[in-house]
């Protein structure tokens, strides 16, 4: 068996966190290949080094004196190395990223140290190889990431090594330039080596154990989801759900590699199952809910709509050429209903509009704001008779007005529109019908 395990940075936030860390690693000689984040936060209070990285390099970038934030960042390494016993220092490293920063080496490079550092300190103390990203996760020239290339140069590099460390979050183009995926973006790597070296298990090692069916700062400790597919994980992820960085599902899909969210300060948590496909029902008809406020939508109405060849087109051109993404498109025979995300929308609103108005002609045109989208997501949904049945009767009973209806046509989801005050209660509901009642 091999198993890639990702730490995220509170698993790694301070030497303590580091010791549970490495004995996970060391309680299995499966988990050869480990990811870093940078040191996370140890208290509500604290800062994530990657933000103290680019606090500095901002300072570096504008000459002004950085010396003591970057103390303040060595200062937290040395911490690490010091808890951890290790006779090892980074006084080298150190000199170059100042050197480095004064040469203006750019926000990525800043950012992209704090996984390094980390991967240097993980790698002594495992006794594990450490291989630099920058070699084996390849950028083109556009920052799009090079996925083929990537997996090539990585499987190679793995090929002859037994346990490897690889730094988290960044890579390099072919000049050698370092970039770095979005925020959370270690949860890639992490899946790109899994994918590389064929790993039989992607365990991500984070602070919660696994994915809840909904959000605990709506439904106080709600239950966990023992096993989810892949796309059902994307249409909750779309939704908002956090725990994984929604690109990292990507490569490991490719090869059909389950991930499994772990809590690395509760090791024996089983977490959740992210897989393919199962057998296994989940243990409620639906896998989990999720939602997302501060949403607009645009109704249009135009007679005989439905027979008129491209309205459609016409109007989601209207958004297209303001850059705006959509989000859903739900319509009737003679009206269409586009929803927006409002921050994205709003200062552009009046130019969508007259846009509408030159290119379909509509009849009538109205924006209503501050509505809620809701997803209730889940694979046993298809062959379970009268969900939506429960779904709108818990809604009314909780005085719910419904505005809006899709159902995905997988069956896998039912999206629901709601105004924003109405939000927490509507999941609530639906929380409490499925899960609570287990109707
Ligand atoms: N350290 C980076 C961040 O804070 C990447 C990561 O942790 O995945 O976003």
């Amino acid at each position: 068996m091999k198993k890639v395990v990702k730490f995220g940075g509170s698993s790694l936030a301070s030497a303590e966190q580091f010791k549970k860390a490495a004995d996970i690693v060391r309680s299995d000689a499966d988990r050869r290949y480990v990811i870093p984040s940078a040191p996370g936060k140890r208290n509500s209070g604290d800062k994530k080094v990657t933000d103290m990285l680019y606090a500095c390099y901002a300072l570096a970038e504008k000459d002004r004196n950085f010396d003591v934030a970057l103390a303040d960042i060595k200062a937290r390494y040395d911490e690490i190395i010091h808890g951890l016993g290790l006779d090892f220092s980074l006084a080298d490293d150190f000199k170059e990223i100042e050197e480095n920063f004064k040469n203006k080496a750019g926000s990525m490079y800043a950012a992209s140290r704090g996984e390094y550092l980390n991967g240097k300190i993980m790698a002594e103390y495992l006794g594990f190889t450490f291989v630099d990203s920058a070699e084996v996760v390849r950028f083109k020239e556009n920052g799009d990431f090079d996925s083929e290339t990537t997996n090539k140069l990585m499987a190679a590099r793995l090929a002859d090594i037994e346990t490897a460390v690889v730094p988290g979050f960044f890579g390099a183009d072919d000049k050698g330039n370092i970039v770095t995926f979005s925020r959370g973006g270690s949860d890639i790597t992490g899946s790109i080596v899994s994918r590389a070296v064929k790993a039989d298990v992607y365990e991500n090692w984070t602070d919660v154990s696994g994915f809840m069916i909904a959000d605990p700062r709506i439904i106080s400790h709600p239950q966990s989801i023992s096993m989810i597919t892949y796309t059902e994980l994307r249409e909750l992820a779309y939704m908002g759900a956090s725990v994984l960085h929604e690109d990292s599902i990507f490569p490991v899909r490719k090869e059909g590699i389950p991930i499994n969210i772990r809590n690395t300060n509760k090791p024996e948590d089983e977490g959740t199952w992210i897989v393919e496909s199962t057998a296994r029902k989940s243990k409620y008809t639906i896998t989990g809910i999720a939602g997302k406020k501060g949403f607009c939508c645009v109704n249009i109405s135009k007679d005989m709509m439905n027979s008129e060849v491209g309205f459609v087109r016409k109007v989601l051109q209207a958004f297209e050429d303001h850059q705006i993404s959509i989000e859903h498109v739900p319509s009737g025979i003679d009206t269409m209903t586009v929803f927006v995300h409002e921050d994205e929308f709003i200062s552009k609103e009046q130019a969508v509009v007259s846009e509408i108005h030159r290119l379909a002609k509509p009849d009538m045109l109205e924006i209503e704001s501050d509505l809620g989208l809701i997803a209730v997501v889940g694979r046993g949904m298809k062959s379970t008779r009268g969900t939506a049945g429960r779904i709108f009767s818990a809604l009314a009973h909780a005085n719910v007005n419904v505005r809006m209806i899709d159902q995905g046509s997988s069956e896998l989801n039912i999206i629901i529109g709601v105004e924003n005050r109405d939000f927490e209660k509507a999941i609530r509901a639906i929380y409490d019908i499925f899960v609570e009642t287990q109707l």
